[in-house]
């Protein structure tokens, strides 16, 4: 299971993700989480992202398909994944197509969690608060300011793939205004609904005496091979995209 949530800050992607890994098997892979641990143990990338994370602006596209690119190869997302904060931008998404075509995979859906601003706002003023309350350190974009541009980037940079998605009949959007099981259960609902609506299986060939045909003769081995080709030429997706334009 790949699937992608969408949605602004406090939508509850973090929520829901957790949930869904517990659910599926699935690893969540935060870009959020990967780039803060890069600030805290001053990595190259970390150094390059800290100034712009505090000020609620989006890190280069480069920076952050080159994570993504490195960890869905780890071993423990072989399994499937939920990406929390990735893409969130169109050539991020684009990037994101072509890695998982060159695995010859591609996701399953992408979730849209869809809320309102006014309610956004109380979300993380109460996450603040009782993150406070309990002497938890604050993350450095969590105020007011800061909120208020990472919610500009969102509706500039990040909204126009409800309509990247949407476009490729990938989209699914659910009420992020209801509680957290409603929201939950809407989403298993889908998934379970997506996998029924599946493509059929493909029946594995056989032979006249009933064993099955395996090999470079059965269907798919040519597709295979395509997308071996195309994995070799987007191997190193990360060093071509550097250079190229970043937000
Ligand atoms: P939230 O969804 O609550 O705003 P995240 O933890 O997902 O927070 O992201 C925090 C910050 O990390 C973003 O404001 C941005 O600076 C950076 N970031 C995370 N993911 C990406 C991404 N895919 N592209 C660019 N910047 C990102």
């Amino acid at each position: 299971m790949r699937l992608i949530l969408l949605g602004p800050p406090g939508a509850g992607k973090g929520t829901q993700s957790q949930q869904l890994v517990e659910k599926y098997g699935i690893v969540q892979l935060s870009t959020g989480d990967m780039l803060r641990a890069a600030v805290k143990a001053g990595t190259p990338v970390g150094q390059k992202a800290k100034d712009i994370m505090a000020r609620g602006e989006l890190v280069p596209d480069d920076v952050v398909v080159a994570i993504v690119a490195d960890r869905i190869d780890q071993p423990d997302a072989k399994n499937g994944f939920i990406l929390d904060g990735f893409p969130r931008t169109v050539p991020q998404a684009e990037a994101l197509d072509l890695m998982l075509k060159a695995k010859g995979t591609q996701l399953d859906g992408v979730i849209e969690l869809k809320v309102d601003e006014d309610a956004l706002l109380r979300r993380i003023e109460s996450r603040v608060a009782e993150s406070k309350a309990r002497g938890v350190t604050l993350r450095a974009d969590d105020n007011p300011d800061v909120l208020a541009q990472r919610l500009k980037a969102y509706r500039e940079q990040t909204s126009p793939l409800v309509a990247y998605y949407a476009g490729k009949g990938a989209l699914r959007s659910v009420d992020g205004m209801a509680s957290i099981p409603a929201v939950t259960a809407a989403i298993n609902g889908l998934l379970n609904g997506s996998k029924e609506k599946g493509p059929a299986k493909t029946r594995r060939p056989r032979r006249k005496d009933g064993s099955v045909r395996d090999g470079a003769d059965q269907p798919g081995a040519g597709r295979r091979s395509a997308a071996a080709k195309i994995a070799r030429k987007t191997a190193n997706l990360g060093a071509l995209t550097r250079g190229k334009a970043g937000n």
